[in-house]
């Protein structure tokens, strides 16, 4: 499986919780941040994903997360 498929995945399955890059990382054993970001960049442009600066509902941390909308 790709690691954008990887990533909707997870997004679609926390269901509207947000989620950061670093978390992406993590619970998806990826290498480097970079990754995540390079994802989650182009799925900002998808029309049932929202992008922005809020807090993580994993890490609690105030990032750019990614979270399902629809
Ligand atoms: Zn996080």
């Amino acid at each position: 499986m790709t690691i954008q498929r990887e990533i909707a995945k997870l997004v679609d399955r926390l269901d509207g919780v947000a989620v950061c890059d670093g978390c992406l990382t993590d619970k998806l054993n990826l290498s480097v941040p970079s990754q995540a970001n390079a994802v989650t960049r182009t799925m900002a442009g998808e029309a049932r994903y929202e992008r922005k600066k809020d807090e993580c509902g994993l890490c609690g941390a105030a990032k750019i997360v990614i979270r399902r909308t629809k």
